[in-house]
C-alpha cells in the first residue's frame, strides 16, 4: 500500500504551481498546496503580498487601512488563524456598537442591537422608535396585523422591508447597513444569501419582526459583535501565512503582474509576466497547474481566452476610498458614536465612519493619550467616492469635515496629526441578487479545464469569513484534480 502513497508524494513534489494574486485568497490557496509537498510560487502584482489587507505607517502608527477584522460566522477565519499560531491574538471589538446619522429630524442615534441587517425585532423597542418615528413604528406595527396570504417568499430584501415593514424602517435602519457592511442598496440584496432561514420564519411567524425575534432567540448581540480582530491588526495575519509559506518552500514574488496565461502541453501552462522595468523584457514562466486568485475583472481577462464559455463581461462593481486620519482629539476619548457610524444613504458624502481605536482597545493602548484613528470610508454600488476626483489635500479636508459632523465633534485641520488615502475596487458581496447564478456559470466553465483552480472575494462573497473557506475548498479540487485524476489517467 505504501507504493501508491510514495508515488502520490512524489507527484506531488514533482507539480509546480502557480497562483496569481497574493491577496489572502490566493496566500490560503499556496498553503493548502504547500502542505502536501507541492512546489508553489505565489506572484503578486504589488510590491507586497496581502490583496485589500493593507497597512499603512499614519503619524508614526502602523494601522489596517484596508480590512480590520473578520466574520466569526462559520469558524474559518478563526481556525486558520489558529493553525498560523495566532490564536492568542484574537480580540474582541469594544462592543459598544455603531450608531446611524443622517436621521431625518434627529440626527445620530445608536443602532439598536437584537436586529438583523438592521431590520428590528421589535418595533416599539425605545431605541427603535427614537430613530424611525412614533409614525414609522406604527407602519411597522402593521406588519403583525397583516394577513399571512400575503406572505410570499421575496427575493429581494428592499421589497421585503418596505413592504412589511414600511419606508422608514428601510431608509433609517436597513439601508444604512446594507450600504456601511456590503456597499449595496436592500433592492439588491437576496434575503436568502443574507439572512438565511428569514423568508421561512416570515411564513412561519406571520410577521418579518417577529421571524427576526425567532431567528435571534434571546441572544442580544450588539451589532458587530459576530466580529474578530487581531491584536496588532489583520495584516499579522498575511506576515503570518508568508512566514508559514516560506518555511514550506514556497517562493512568493511581489512585483510580478501576469499579462497573460495560455497552455502549454497538456496539461500544462505558461504564464507571461511583466517586465518590472520599462526597458526590460516580459518572462515567461511555466506551471504544471494554475490557481488565479486576483479580482473579478484581472481573472476574467486572464481566464477568458483559455477558459471556453467564460464570459469576460464584469459586472460593475464598487469603488471605494478610505480615508485614515490620527487626530489629536481628547475630545473623542468618551467614542461619542460607539464603534463608528454608519449613514442614512444620501445624507453625507461619507458612507460610514469607524472610530477604530473607540473599537480596538489594543489600538487606543498603542496611542498617546488624546490620540484618535479614525477612517472615513466614501463610495458605495453606483456611487463614485465623492473624494474621487479630489486630490489629496482636498479629500483629508473632506475626511475631516465628514468625520466632524458624523461623530458630532469640531475636528479642526490643526489637530490633524496624518492623513492616509487608499483606494480599493470591492468584490460583490455573496447576498447580491443574481450573483449566484453568475458565480455558478464562471464555476462550470472553470471546472472543465483541468490543472486550474480560481478562487478569490468575486466567486466566494467579499469578506475573509467567505474568502478564507473557498480558497481552501478550491485548493483542494485542485490538488485532487492534479494528483488523483492524473494518478487514474495513468493507472
Ligand atoms: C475597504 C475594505 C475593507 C474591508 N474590510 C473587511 C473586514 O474588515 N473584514 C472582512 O472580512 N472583509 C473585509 N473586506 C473584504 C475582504 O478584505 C476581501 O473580501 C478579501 O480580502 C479579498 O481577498 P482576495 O484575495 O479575494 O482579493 P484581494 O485582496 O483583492 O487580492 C487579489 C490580489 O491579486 C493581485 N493581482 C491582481 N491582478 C494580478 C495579476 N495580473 N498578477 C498578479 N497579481 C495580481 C492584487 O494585487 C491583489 O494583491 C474589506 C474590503 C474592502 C475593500
Amino acid at each position: 500500500m505504501s507504493e501508491p502513497l510514495e508515488g502520490l508524494a512524489a507527484r506531488a513534489r514533482e507539480t509546480h504551481v502557480v497562483v496569481v494574486g497574493g491577496g489572502v485568497a490566493g496566500l490560503v490557496a499556496a498553503l493548502e498546496l504547500a502542505k502536501v509537498g507541492m512546489r508553489v510560487t505565489v506572484l503578486e502584482a504589488e510590491q507586497r503580498p496581502g490583496g485589500v489587507l493593507r497597512t499603512a505607517d499614519v503619524a508614526g502608527v502602523t494601522l489596517d487601512v484596508g480590512a480590520e477584522s473578520f466574520a466569526t460566522r462559520g469558524g474559518h477565519v478563526r481556525a486558520l488563524v489558529d493553525e498560523l499560531g495566532l490564536g492568542d491574538a484574537v480580540v474582541a471589538p469594544n462592543p459598544a456598537g455603531a450608531w446611524v446619522a443622517g436621521i431625518p429630524g434627529v440626527g445620530a442615534a445608536p443602532l439598536p442591537g437584537g436586529g438583523i441587517l438592521g431590520i428590528p425585532a421589535n418595533p416599539w423597542d425605545p431605541a427603535v422608535r427614537r430613530i424611525i418615528g412614533v409614525r414609522g413604528t406604527w407602519r411597522a406595527y402593521l406588519d403583525r396585523l397583516r394577513p399571512p396570504l400575503t406572505i410570499g417568499h421575496d427575493r429581494s430584501l428592499g421589497h421585503l422591508v418596505r413592504s412589511r415593514l414600511g419606508a422608514r424602517v428601510l431608509d433609517r435602519l436597513v439601508a444604512p447597513v446594507t450600504s456601511g457592511v456590503y456597499s449595496a442598496r436592500p433592492d439588491d440584496i437576496d434575503p436568502d444569501a443574507a439572512a438565511p432561514g428569514l423568508n421561512a420564519a416570515l411564513a412561519r411567524t406571520g410577521s418579518l419582526s417577529g421571524a427576526v425575534q425567532v431567528l435571534r432567540g434571546d441572544r442580544t448581540v450588539a451589532p458587530g459583535g459576530a466580529v474578530a480582530g487581531l491584536a496588532g491588526g489583520m495584516a499579522g495575519l498575511v506576515e503570518a501565512l508568508v512566514a508559514k509559506l516560506v518555511a514550506l518552500g514556497a517562493e512568493i514574488r511581489p512585483s510580478a503582474r501576469v499579462v497573460t496565461l495560455r497552455r502549454a502541453g497538456a496539461p500544462g501552462w505558461s504564464l507571461a509576466l511583466a517586465a518590472s522595468d520599462p526597458d526590460g523584457e516580459d518572462e515567461e514562466l511555466a506551471a504544471d497547474a494554475v490557481v488565479v486568485a486576483t479580482i473579478e475583472h484581472e481573472a476574467r481577462r486572464l481566464l477568458a481566452p483559455v477558459v471556453p464559455g467564460l464570459s469576460s463581461d464584469t459586472p460593475v462593481a464598487p469603488e471605494l476610498e478610505v480615508m485614515t486620519l490620527v487626530v489629536d482629539a481628547p475630545e473623542l476619548d468618551a467614542a461619542p458614536r460607539g464603534t463608528g457610524v454608519l449613514t442614512v444613504p444620501h445624507a453625507f458624502a461619507a458612507k460610514a465612519l469607524t472610530h477604530s481605536s473607540a473599537k480596538w482597545p489594543w489600538l487606543a493602548a498603542r496611542l498617546p493619550g488624546g490620540v484618535h484613528v479614525v477612517r472615513v470610508s466614501f463610495g458605495a454600488q453606483d456611487e463614485r467616492p465623492a473624494t474621487a476626483d479630489l486630490d489629496d489635500a482636498a479629500a483629508g479636508a473632506l475626511a475631516l469635515r465628514e468625520a466632524s459632523a458624523l461623530l458630532g465633534v469640531h475636528l479642526d485641520p490643526a489637530q490633524v496629526r496624518g492623513v492616509h488615502r487608499e483606494r480599493f475596487v470591492q468584490s460583490q458581496p455573496a447576498a447580491v441578487l443574481g450573483r449566484a447564478e453568475r458565480v455558478a456559470a464562471a464555476r462550470a466553465a472553470i471546472r472543465t479545464v483541468p490543472a486550474l483552480g480560481v478562487t478569490g472575494a468575486w466567486l466566494s462573497g467579499t469578506g475573509l469569513a467567505q474568502v478564507v473557506p473557498d480558497a481552501i475548498a478550491e485548493a483542494e479540487t485542485v490538488r485532487r484534480r492534479v494528483l488523483f485524476d492524473a494518478a487514474d489517467t495513468a493507472g
